[in-house]
């Protein structure tokens, strides 16, 4: 059986909680926490990082710091899972749903343009299977439109854009360790903060609307209700054994890569033949190996080489029906521009197995799967 993901695990993780344990308080914002937010801090150059229970709090406590609401339109990619969306249209914010490009599944630049109205107040780039949406546009048009961009790196940790830490250029950049991601704790999050005049206001908005913050660094002598917040910290037990995650992060990552390029060249042969189409990356970015995906033909092949695989006790996966077309995108958004990528190619799109220290053995097993499917 080779499964489609196993979630990472360093082996350091059970001393790191057994060590929060003994601390004794397990509320957020303790000693594990802090040392999980200074390593995000100095990876990424982020004025601050703030761990939450999830990527989708990160995202929801971007919309609270922007203060989207009714009226405000947010442009995202309608190839991405539901919190990029959700968490903005929890807010109340209309969905502007756009196309992205076949090569990287990454937003369309010039689709996100065309989208932007007197009302657009944030473009959320997802930087898919970690491989960095293109972000030199994206920044010479979001400042000429003097719009916020909040990244979406859920998936995207350790990866670069003209060397620069994915997540950190952005005004705020949202980043998961949900059990499925690179770096994970089962469910967990952070917000990356670039511009530091957000910062006090983030950590009341994390903190039930308190100073509380500001109280534990003596800088007030009793903390008080501030703002309208909510309780986004993630506990102690939790952030001891991501600290473990996050310190073996460069290795683990480049493991992962390691097993991607195999995919690479085992699978070039199929792609010269015509028969699957492989993915493309970024100029001037790094990624971190966090998918790797092949599209098929059509829908039926895609369906069937999932099946020819599952078969074969290997795990494969579909990804994301397109936002714009599932129920809840219908009514909380509006598609932007042609639908030229976004529909034909999540139903061409199948995802392979990849995880830590995955047997390049068993890289060569799917692939030899793949190529018999065809016939090659
Ligand atoms: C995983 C993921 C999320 C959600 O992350 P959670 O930590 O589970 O909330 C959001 N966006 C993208 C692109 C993701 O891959």
């Amino acid at each position: 059986m080779i499964p489609l993901f196993r979630p990472t695990l360093t082996g350091l993780e059970p001393e790191r909680v057994a060590a929060a344990m003994a601390a004794g308080s397990l509320s957020g914002a303790g000693a594990f926490g802090r040392r999980c937010e200074a390593w995000l801090e100095s990876a990424t150059g982020c004025a601050r990082a703030l761990l939450v229970p999830s990527c989708t709090h990160a995202l929801e406590l971007s919309a609270m710091l922007l203060g989207i609401g009714p009226g405000d339109e947010v442009i995202v990619p309608s190839f991405t899972f539901s919190s990029t969306a959700s968490a903005f249209a929890l807010h109340g914010a209309t969905i502007v749903f756009v196309d992205v490009l076949a090569g990287t599944m990454n937003m369309d630049v010039a689709a996100a343009a065309a989208a932007i109205t007197k009302r657009t107040r944030a473009i959320v780039p997802v930087h898919y299977a970690g491989n960095a949406c293109d972000m030199g546009a994206l920044i010479s048009l979001a400042s000429a439109a003097n719009v916020t961009i909040v990244e979406d790196a859920a998936q995207a940790l350790g990866s670069t854009y003209r060397e620069r830490p994915l997540g950190s250029l952005g005004a705020l950049g949202a980043l998961s360790f949900h059990s499925t991601k690179n770096i994970q704790c089962g469910e967990g999050g952070a917000l990356l903060i670039g511009d530091p005049a957000m910062v006090d206001r983030a950590e009341i908005l994390r903190e039930k609307g308190t100073d509380r913050a500001r109280f534990l660094r003596g800088e007030v002598d009793r903390y008080a209700w501030q703002e309208v917040g909510s309780s986004l910290l993630l506990g102690e037990l939790p952030a001891a054994y991501l600290s473990a995650q996050l310190e073996a992060s460069p290795e683990v990552n480049a493991r992962r890569v390691a097993s991607w390029e195999q995919y690479q060249a085992a699978l070039a042969p199929l792609e010269r033949a015509g028969h699957i189409e492989l993915p493309r990356t970024t100029p001037e970015a790094t990624h971190n190996g966090h998918i790797f995906y092949v599209k098929t033909r059509s829908r039926a092949e895609q369906v069937a080489l999932s099946g020819a695989l599952k078969a074969r006790d290997i795990g494969a996966a579909f990804h994301y029906v397109p936002l714009h077309s599932a129920p809840a995108g219908v009514r909380v958004g509006r598609f932007s521009g042609d639908d030229r990528v976004t529909t034909a190619d999540s139903a061409r799109l199948l995802r392979l197995p990849l995880y830590d220290r995955m047997e390049s053995a068993d890289v060569e097993t799917v692939a030899a799967a793949i190529a018999q499917f065809y016939g090659a």
